[in-house]
């Protein structure tokens, strides 16, 4: 069996809502790699630091704690930056349209890797993002790359937004999408690519109980 699998692609493909299915189906521990960026999004945000500015960023770094919780009442994982809770607040707009400018930083990902890699020595995990099959754990035994074209993930994330209570117009969400996927994908450090041996996953025409059973079965062969 397979001990760790690392799931990549493009924003809004569901790899998030998969991971977590996969882990639990396989008795996996999920990470959301992305949320620990966006964690770190809202850090520089509420302490008015930029990324830009590398004394802003040495600063930001050192006060930097992101953790994940167990929620005893709905028994899901929550993102915490040092006590505050701020689950819900990294999924608005405002972080989205924030994140991938942080995570072009190097000293950023250098930190947040070395946390990756530290909550990845369990046995049995299941982590999504941009570079866990390149970069965080390149030894993945199974390394997924999800995509689905743009209109598609514009409309699941539209309806996501919807269900938390934020009424955003379908044009903001796929230009916030082609934007991240530009600048993760064009960033000097670690960007976002297929890597060999990743299995490419179209999610496009899959059911959401498709997609976890697809990689369900190849984590078991
Ligand atoms: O996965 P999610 O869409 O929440 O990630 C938000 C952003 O964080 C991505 O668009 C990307 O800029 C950044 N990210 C990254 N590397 C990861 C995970 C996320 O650069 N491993």
């Amino acid at each position: 069996g397979k001990i760790v699998i690392a799931i990549d692609g493009y924003s809004g493909c569901g790899k998030s809502s998969t991971a977590k299915a996969v882990a639990k189906d396989l008795g996996f521990t999920y990470i959301d790699s992305g949320a620990m960026y966006r964690a770190a999004t809202v850090h520089f945000l509420n302490h008015y630091l930029s990324p830009a500015n590398p004394h802003d960023v040495e600063k930001g770094l050192k006060s930097l704690e992101v953790s994940f919780h167990l929620n005893p009442e709905t028994n899901r994982q929550e993102t915490y930056l040092g006590g505050l809770n701020v689950e819900d607040e990294i999924r608005t707009m405002r972080v989205s349209e924030k994140v991938s400018e942080i995570a072009t930083i190097k000293e950023i990902r250098k930190e947040l890797v070395a946390q990756q890699q530290r909550l990845g020595k369990k046995k049995g995990v299941v982590m999504d993002g941009r570079d866990i099959g390149s970069v965080v754990f390149p030894d993945a035994e199974l390394k997924v790359f999800m995509t689905a074209d743009l209109e598609t993930r514009a409309i699941r994330r539209q309806q996501e937004l919807l269900e938390k209570g934020e009424l955003v117009e379908l044009e903001v969400i796929k230009t916030n999408l082609a934007e991240r996927d530009r600048i993760d994908s064009s960033r000097v450090e670690s960007p976002l690519k297929k890597v060999a041996d990743a299995v490419e996953i179209d999610t496009s025409n899959l059911t959401f109980e498709g997609q976890v059973a697809t990689i369900v079965q190849l984590a078991r062969e």
